[in-house]
This record gives structure tokens, sequence and C-alpha cells, in this order.
């Protein structure tokens, strides 16, 4: 044993007893109603009961086959139907449910919180709000079910940020009119190379007058021939989830495929537009199960560690630091909450959920930074899990839309609901001079 271990006042993580969500409690109940509130234990519960034993081989060995074990116990345990409508089967739970589940996980693994993310949101709800019906009983079903994984294919090595005008990718009818052609290729899927299905979008219209009138979307079957995992990424942190570059040569998807049927040829943008604030509140509440865990870890070691004679949490440095913490967790958890509350009261929520989304990202990573200060050397080793919490935490301010990209959206949506042109500084309707 390590001489350090032998001394009494070391501080071990498993001293800590983190009870996960222990920051949670106070207070809820004027957040959450009694069910949500229950849902959230009972939910917990089984994560701690179940996953969160799995957790540290899947970020030590970067095991996928761990992680996706994870996701099947999830799967059978009924907890991927909850978010699906009850016309197919699911539990017709709405975006509020999808945070506090989001939270939870999160704060267990992350990399189990992207599989489940891509498969069970990304991939599915475009599906959900635009597919057609036999699409939704063949493809969702098998999603709910863990029978099947999903995953989402925008991002391209010329699409990014420009995920439409850089798209390159081509969808092309053939003569027939009964399948599509597919040639090009998609970065950083997640799930991509194990997934059964991709959401794909491609151009199928290369020369519409602007590339945003030519974009469809499709559900492209993973066993189709041309089909080519190129490589995996081996990521910084989420270690244990997939992230693929893909490539299609000649892929002939049937015309049936296209989410949505004919009448949503060339309509993929609205699609693609539809889902992205649901899913960039479900990643909020992802960032905000990270952050709460570092909290937790923080505010007990300060309390437990003792220098110049005084526990450090005395200290105004580290005082101020966790109250810091705790009011930006707070703050971001709000934010989500309100934009998921607007979501399912089937109201427009751009503005809130991209502010939300980009504060939730950049308070988790300052959150993680300052509990690491807190925690001092140890947490720059592998004995706490902070280390990993700081590599899980920074693809938030980059995925699912970066932290410059919402703030320009965000903006653009103040100027529009305020209806003032923002060159001028006038409102919309005043006549010209
Ligand atoms: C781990 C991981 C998982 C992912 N999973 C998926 C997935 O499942 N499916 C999928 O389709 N994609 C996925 N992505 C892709 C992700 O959505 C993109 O990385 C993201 O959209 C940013 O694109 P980019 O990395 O090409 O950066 P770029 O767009 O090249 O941006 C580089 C920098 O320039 C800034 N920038 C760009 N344009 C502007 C502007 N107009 N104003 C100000 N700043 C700007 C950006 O904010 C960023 O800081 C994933 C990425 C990662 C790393």
């Amino acid at each position: 044993m390590p001489k350090e271990y032998t001394n009494p006042d070391f501080i071990t993580y498993e001293d800590l007893g983190v009870q996960l969500g222990e920051s949670m409690f106070p207070g809820s109940h004027f957040l959450y109603t009694e069910e949500e509130r229950t849902f959230r234990l009972n939910f917990r519960k089984f994560l701690l009961d179940n996953i969160a034993s799995l957790a540290p081989q899947i970020e030590r060995e970067y095991n996928w086959d761990i992680c996706y074990e994870a996701y099947q116990r999830l799967a059978r345990a009924g907890y991927l139907k909850f978010s699906f409508p009850t016309s197919i089967g699911g539990h017709g739970k709405g975006f509020v449910y999808r945070t506090i589940f989001g939270e939870e996980l999160g704060a267990i693994n992350s990399a189990v919180t992207v599989t489940y993310g891509a498969s069970a949101n990304l991939f599915a709800a475009p599906i959900i709000h635009f597919g057609t019906e036999d699409q939704k009983k063949k493809y969702l079903t098998k999603i709910m079910s863990g029978e099947a994984l999903g995953a989402i294919g925008i991002t391209e090595p010329s699409a990014g940020s420009d995920a439409v005008g850089g798209m390159k990718t081509t969808a092309i009818k053939t003569a027939s009119g009964n399948s599509y052609i597919l040639n090009g290729e998609k970065r950083f899927i997640t799930n991509g190379s194990k997934a059964d299905y991709i959401l794909v979008y491609a151009l199928t219209n290369p020369n519409a007058p602007k590339k945003n009138q030519g974009i469809s979307a499709f559900i492209f079957p993973t066993n189709t021939p041309g089909f080519e995992r190129v490589k995996e990424f081996e990521l910084v942190g989420r270690r244990g989830s997939i992230n693929s570059y893909l490539r299609f040569n000649n892929c002939e998807v049937p015309a049936e495929n296209l989410v949505g049927g004919p009448a949503m040829e060339n309509k993929g943008i609205k699609i693609m537009m539809t889902g992205l604030d649901g899913e960039r509140c479900f990643t909020c509440s992802q960032y905000i199960g990270v952050a709460r865990f570092a909290f937790e870890i923080a505010t007990r070691y300060a309390n437990r560690r003792v220098q110049f004679g005084k526990k450090i949490q005395e200290f105004e440095g580290i005082g101020f630091k966790i109250s810091e913490m705790y009011a930006k967790l707070e703050a971001s958890r709000l934010m989500m909450l309100r934009a998921a509350r607007m979501l399912d009261a089937g109201q427009t929520a751009t503005k809130e959920v991209a502010a939300a989304k980009f504060t939730a990202a950049t308070s988790q990573m300052e959150i993680v930074v300052d509990a690491m200060q807190i925690v001092g050397g140890i947490s720059y080793t592998k004995e706490y899990p902070l280390e990993q919490l700081y590599r899980d935490a920074k693809i938030a301010q980059m995925a699912a839309g970066t932290v410059e990209i919402l703030k320009f959206l965000c903006e653009r949506e103040i100027y529009s609901s305020l209806k003032l042109d923002k060159a001028e500084g006038k409102t919309k309707n005043d006549p010209k001079p």
C-alpha cells in the first residue's frame, strides 16, 4: 500500500461517500411536480443499482461493449420507451422528463448518455415528428426496445457549423423513382459504425437555387452495400462511446426510406430545424449532470480537507467558489427547465434553448475547473473522477451547436422577437424616412 494511504488524514474518493444528486434535494419540490420527482428518484436508484458499477470500466478501458451493455440495461428496464409517443407503445413523457433522465444519466456516465441521445433522441425525434406511420412502426419500435441502434448523420468534413452550406453528400433519384443513390462522407457520427440505422441528410437537388431547398432526410440501413466505416475517432472524453467517419459509395436507398414520404423530398431543412431545440434542451441536462457531480465532490472535499488548521471550506477563496458553482448550476437548470416546459406546452423556444445550452455548456466547464481547483493536486490524478469530468465537459462547447453559433442564434431571435432591425435600431414596421 502506498505510504499516503496509511495517513489517516488522506481522503480517498470512497471516503467522500458522494451520494449522487444530494445537492438536488433541497428546494427541488419548487421546480418539479411530485410525479417528476418520483421519476427522478426511481431512475437514480435504477442507475446506482445497475449502471454505476459499469461506468469505471467503460471509461478506463474505452470499452464500447460495456457501454452498449449499459444501454441494453436501460432498454431492458423499459427506460428507452419513456420519451416515445404512446401511439407506438412509448410512455409519452415530454421534454421535462427527458431533461431529468439526461441529468441523472449524465451524472453517472457521459458515454452511455450520448449513446442513448444519438439513438433514442437524434435518430428517433425526426421520425416521430415527420415519419410516415410505416416508418414509425418499422424503425421506432426497434429503437425503443433496444433491438436496433440509431445515429444521426449531418456533419461532413466540409460541413460543420455551416451544416447546410457545406453539405456535399448527394442522394440522386434513380430513373425508376424507386430509390436514391447516396454518395458522400459524414464525420464525427456518434454510434456511427455500430448503428443499425442512420438518419442521413443529403442533397436531393444539388442545383436548387438555395441549398436549403434541396436537402432531404433518409433512414439509411447500415447493411446497405457500399457503406464504408472509414475510421473511429479516439475521443478526449466520453470514452467508450463510438464516434465515426463514414463513407457512402453508390449506396442504393429505397424511396420508402425518405423521411415523411414523397411530400418531404427537398424539405429536409424543416426536419433538421424542427428537432434541434428539443435535442439541444436534452444536451443541457447531460451537462448539468456532469457539473452536479463535480460540485458534489468539491463541496464534500472542502468540508473534509484541513489546511492551516481549518477546513478549506472556511477560506474565502474556496467558499466563494462553492457559492458561485452553486449559482451557475442552478441558473443552468432553471434556464433549461423553463425551455423544456415551453417545449412541452408546444411553444417555440429557440432563443430560450440556445441561451440555456451555451450557459449550461460554459458553466459546466467552469464548475468542473473550479472543482478541480478546490480539490487541488489530487484532482489532477485518476484517484478522483474529476479529470474525467473535465475531459467529458469540453465537448459541450463544441457539439450540437457551438457556443458561438448558439449566441448568434440567440441574438437573431432577440431582434426578431423585438421586431427591431438591428442595423438601424428601428422597428421593422417603421415607415421609411
Ligand atoms: C464528440 C462529437 C460528437 C458528435 N456527434 C455528432 C453526430 O452524432 N452527428 C453529427 O452530424 N455531428 C456530430 N458532431 C459534429 C458537431 O456537431 C460539430 O463538430 C459541430 O457542429 C461543429 O462543427 P466543426 O467541428 O466542423 O467546427 P467548425 O464549424 O469548423 O467551427 C470551428 C470554430 O469556428 C467557429 N465558427 C464557425 N462559424 C462561425 C460563425 N459564423 N461565427 C462565429 N464562430 C463561428 C465555431 O464556433 C468553432 O469555434 C459531433 C462532434 C463531436 C466532436
